[in-house]
């Protein structure tokens, strides 16, 4: 709809990235010159608040005039500031992840709260001011599944997280399958080894580790297609024999999407010789499409969307499938001020827009598979 009113303006757009739409709608607003210096920049920024529904994290040049930062109204993507000093002089960057700044020496790392925007001018100097502010609802998925381990979100480091995220599945197993007899737990490379390694202990369990990870194949879940994600699977995953064979094993991922990389590891295992298999994930179960840039867009595409939990375990293979609920995972992190969409269907924008952002996804995927 928003490229649709660009064209209709007659502004040229030359991908599908949905960075150009932002770009233009923040273009378009900052040539009118509304205001002086950071002013003019505020002003566009609150324009694309105004245009623009959903999640996002820009960070654009603004040629000569300085570098612009800012985050959507109810911070649902992530973005941080640090400072550090070059030759005397203070100097600021902008990143989604606290690591990317820390490992580099910045100082005072900040997330920018929902509806901030930061102009840095020529001269270093920072303004900063919130334009909108929505209700807080920073995406939950970027504890459990996209940060690095080493990262610290909203103030909460994910290491620490993931821990609690354990934890909180040890005490959901003491409490409702008592008598599960578990010889080991593994993680599935390299997200949820915190969890796995906290929940084995509250086990009281040993924790091995049972899958190697290919460090060439990249992340399955985000490629674009399923025949690619599957390809990749082959390649991705071997596991150790002598840790599996004959044992009751619990293995824990962050996750389960589409479930492509689910049965495929409940199938390695059997074929390694478990005896029992055991998968537990530390989100519940995603039954809800993502429209704040998390590449599940379409319902159909979710293994437990219309499911139950035990037709997802049937279709998966599993002996068990135990999920962690929306409680213990607003427990682990701390807060209920998160974005939990996927899994309550609750979003925190409208969604009026959203079959046709669907029907779009279907169109690009289809052009994607014609190449493949
Ligand atoms: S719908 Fe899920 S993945 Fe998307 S922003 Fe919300 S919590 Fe994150």
């Amino acid at each position: 709809m928003l490229k649709e009113k660009l064209r209709k303006k007659r502004v040229y757009l030359s991908s599908n990235s949905d960075a150009e739409v932002l770009l233009q709608v923040f273009g378009d607003a900052y040539g009118k010159g509304n205001g002086d210096g950071h002013e003019a920049v505020f002003n566009a920024v609150k324009e694309v608040h105004k245009e623009v529904i959903g999640g996002y994290s820009v960070v654009a040049l603004v040629a000569n005039k300085g570098i612009t930062a800012f985050r959507d109204p109810n911070g649902i993507r992530p973005l941080l500031i640090g400072e550090k000093k070059v030759n005397g002089k203070k100097i600021c960057a902008f990143a989604s992840e606290s690591i990317a700044l820390s490992i580099q020496g910045y100082e005072n790392i900040r997330d920018l709260k929902p509806g901030e925007a930061v102009f840095v001018d020529k001269n270093m100097k920072q303004h900063s001011r919130i334009l909108e502010s929505g209700i807080p609802a920073p995406c939950v998925f970027e504890y459990v599944y996209f940060s690095t381990v080493e990262s610290v979100y909203e103030g909460r480091p994910i290491y620490e997280v993931r821990k609690k995220l354990g934890e909180e599945l040890a005490a959901k197993v003491k409490k409702h399958w008592p008598d599960l007899e578990v010889d080991v737990v593994i993680p599935v490379p390299d997200t949820s080894r915190a969890a796995a390694n906290s929940l084995a202990k509250a086990l009281g369990v040993p924790y091995e580790e049972g899958l190697i990870k290919n460090r060439y194949i990249g992340r399955t879940f985000i490629m674009p297609v399923q025949k690619l994600r599957e390809n990749a699977m082959k390649l991705k995953l071997k596991p150790i024999e002598s840790v599996i064979k004959g044992k009751n094993i619990v293995v824990v991922d962050d996750s389960i999407v589409r479930g492509t990389t689910s049965k495929r590891i409940v199938q390695l295992l059997r074929e390694s010789g478990a005896k029992k298999v055991y998968f537990l994930s530390t989100f519940p179960p995603i039954r809800n499409p993502c429209y704040y840039g998390i590449d599940f867009q379409r319902e159909e595409e979710l293994i437990a969307h219309g499911k139950t939990i035990e037709e997802v375990e049937k279709e998966m293979g599993a002996d068990k499938l135990i999920y962690m609920d929306v409680e213990g995972l607003r427990k682990a992190v701390g807060t209920d001020k998160l974005c939990t969409a996927c899994v309550t269907g609750e979003y925190p924008t409208t969604t009026e827009h959203t079959k046709e952002l669907t029907s779009l996804r279907k169109k690009h995927i289809a052009q994607i598979t014609s190449k493949c």
